[in-house]
């Protein structure tokens, strides 16, 4: 069970591991304007969704280093997401 408290909304989602790479995805409350609640995210920097996902990203800048984590929206049927972070490498 993962569980994420937010402004005294605590919302309570299952372990789920990222297809990709098989770690349990953690919660994350998404900005506002992604329209998602609490989504379950991979934050692992050596999945290979995340790995690969960098050379996928149309109009990035070059010096931007984004790369697309695996996400999981639950209120949308565990429906997969990309969701866009700065890449460590
Ligand atoms: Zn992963």
């Amino acid at each position: 069970m993962v569980i994420h408290e937010y402004a005294g909304i605590v919302t309570e989602l299952p372990d789920r591991e990222c297809p990709h790479c098989g770690k349990i995805m953690g919660a994350w409350l998404a900005p506002p304007e992604t329209g998602w609640n609490v989504i379950l995210i991979c934050n692992n920097n050596n999945c290979a969704h995340y790995l690969g996902s960098e050379d996928d990203i149309i109009h990035k800048r070059e010096d931007s280093h984004l790369g697309c984590r695996y996400a999981e929206d639950p209120d949308n049927g565990f429906k997969p997401v990309n969701v866009l972070a700065v890449c460590p490498h």
